[in-house]
């Protein structure tokens, strides 16, 4: 481990060397966790193909995806500048809109607030710096949107109904997934090198949501993921309700579902779901190859991305 400086903002941090590999793992307070090629962690980012003025929608990119469900990525060049032109081209109203969903999914639901420093956070509002991100916040305060400040931050009524509004004429995307799966530790390599990358490969989003584990109170962003999902990849290892009920929340839905399991869960499946075939895997390697080619045989009319 050394200290280093964030690729992206220059922000001092710890710096950890995956043991074994290549990349190096970035945690940037204000960027968050990312990856990095050996040949981006030497060299830096390549100012020709992300531009000095672009940086804070790559910052935006890389901070936004835990709330959206999304894995960490792997820098590299390429992937910088792919994200950029990922990243839509937001108006300030725009802007304080972002800013409220990410308050939403922070604080997950009504009667919880959420900690925001502006110094650190400002990649929320897809903001260039921590004053404009303060301007935002102003503005959401004013709105009557948002109460509180610093380490309390609360949304009011119209805050959620506007929320609300916000998540509803989100485009459903053809190229959504949802994936149910046991959130342990011991699972992070499964989804980081397998699930992830698999459903990358073929050209869909991977996505997760940390929901409530019991059916009564299923999440509503779980609920709706699965609504405008293409198909749902069900990783059972560790036989959790959750999956089952998301997994059947799908098939009700009419989803495709690809049931996954490690090796060793095999014996312990729940009975209901033996008569379907599962992907059984044993390193997330292997289950990012079985799995790839799994979506690319069930899910019909799915050409190979270039
Ligand atoms: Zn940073």
């Amino acid at each position: 481990m050394s200290v280093e400086k964030c690729l992206i903002c220059g922000h001092v941090i710890a710096e950890v060397n995956f043991p074994g590999s290549a990349l190096g793992r970035f945690d940037c307070p204000v960027c968050g966790a990312y990856s990095a090629s050996e040949e981006l962690a030497e060299d830096g980012i390549d100012p020709h193909m992300v531009p000095s003025t672009t940086r804070y929608m790559l910052q935006a990119w890389v901070k936004r995806r835990p709330i959206q469900g999304l894995p960490m990525p792997v820098l590299t060049n390429q992937t910088c500048a792919d994200a950029i032109r990922e990243v839509p081209h937001y108006v300030p109203a725009d802007k304080m809109d972002q800013l409220l969903l990410a308050y939403a999914a922070l604080c997950e639901r009504p009667g919880r607030s959420c900690a925001q420093d502006s110094n650190l956070d400002y990649p929320y509002a897809f903001a260039a710096a921590w004053d404009e991100c303060h301007v935002y916040q102003r503005w959401l305060g004013h709105g009557g949107f948002v109460e509180g400040s610093g380490t309390g931050i609360t949304l009011t009524r119209a805050g959620w109904e506007r929320a609300g509004q916000l998540q509803s004429i989100r485009p459903s995307s053809e190229k959504s997934t949802f994936v149910a799966m046991w959130f342990e530790d011991q699972m992070d390599d499964a989804w980081n090198h397998g699930i992830a990358p698999a459903i990358s490969d073929t050209g869909f989003q991977p996505r997760r949501v940390k929901g409530e584990s019991h059916p009564d109170r299923i999440d509503a962003r779980v609920v709706a993921g699965i609504r405008t999902c293409k198909f749902l990849v069900a990783d059972v290892t560790g036989a959790r309700p959750a999956v089952y009920y998301e997994a059947g929340l799908g098939e009700g839905l009419g989803k495709s579902v690809i049931w996954c399991c490690r090796h060793d869960w095999e014996n312990q499946l729940c009975f209901d779901t033996r008569q379907f075939q599962h992907v059984l895997w044993e390193t997330p390697g292997d289950l990012r190859v079985k799995l790839r080619d799994t979506i690319l045989a069930r899910i019909p009319g799915l050409a190979r991305q270039p």
